[in-house]
């Protein structure tokens, strides 16, 4: 079950710390980490472990199933940034 990072992300990357399979993006080591909005999380990748939602310090992550309503639309959000071929750039 996929998790989705919600528009209350603070960009502080302790998400990317924990994920046992590096898929919240952009890391602070991509190029495009300065200029994120938010962190996303590779729903192809993720494999449910519940570790960044733990670590969150502001709450911004859920598993998609439990998704409160005013953040409906951000399981495509996260999605759309991978499609933009944004993952894993090099610095
Ligand atoms: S649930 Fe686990 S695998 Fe999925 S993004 Fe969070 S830490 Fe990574
Ligand atoms: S830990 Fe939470 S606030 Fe920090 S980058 Fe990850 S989702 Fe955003």
């Amino acid at each position: 079950m996929s998790y989705v990072i919600v528009g209350s992300c603070v960009n502080d990357a302790v998400c990317t710390e924990v994920c046992p399979v590096d898929c919240i993006q952009p890391s602070p080591e991509a190029r495009d980490f300065a200029h994120a909005e938010m962190l996303y999380i590779d729903p192809d990748a993720c494999v449910g472990c519940n570790a960044c939602a733990e670590a969150c310090p502001v709450n911004a992550i859920y598993r998609i199933d439990q998704l409160p309503a005013q953040w409906a639309a951000y399981p495509e959000i996260n999605a759309a940034f991978f499609r933009q071929g944004a993952k894993r750039e090099p610095a």
